[in-house]
């Protein structure tokens, strides 16, 4: 992108918002966190589709997520587990368009039945 004032995420890229990063990546927790310790997983490159990203990309995205996964988990052992999420399009409910990994830790009773997670997304269909 050539204004990078125009991305959020390019503009976070280089403050203290930062908790973490790879060559390739960095990590920020999410503003409007779904749970406490909602992580964005965020290529350092400007792509707006996931699968645009190249292999150094999401080789080290995969790297952050097992390793904050494991931080959020040591530091706080009412995580039970995770969603982890990408929307890919405006029609799957992208609004920010610079790629990024929701890592989303889940308690045990956050919600009154969990069942089918991510299915939500389509909310008549998340239980099944
Ligand atoms: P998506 O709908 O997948 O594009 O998600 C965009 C995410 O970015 C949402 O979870 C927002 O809460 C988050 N977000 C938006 N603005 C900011 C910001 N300034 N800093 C951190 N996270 C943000
Ligand atoms: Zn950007």
């Amino acid at each position: 992108m050539n204004n990078l004032k125009a991305c959020i995420f390019c503009e976070i890229a280089t403050t203290d918002r930062v908790i973490d990063q790879t060559d390739h990546t960095f990590v920020i927790r999410d503003a409007f966190p779904v749970t406490e310790g909602h992580t964005l997983i965020i290529p350092k490159r400007h792509v707006a589709d996931y699968f645009d990203l190249n292999p150094n990309e999401t080789s080290d995205i995969q790297e952050l997520l097992q390793k904050h996964k494991a931080l959020i988990e040591v530091n706080d052992e009412s995580v039970d587990g995770f969603n982890i999420g990408i929307n890919v399009g405006a029609t799957a409910g992208q609004t920010v368009f610079h790629v990024h990994v929701h890592l989303i830790p889940r308690r045990i009773g956050d919600v009154e039945n969990p069942k089918g997670g991510v299915r939500g997304v389509i909310p008549a269909k998340q239980k099944y």
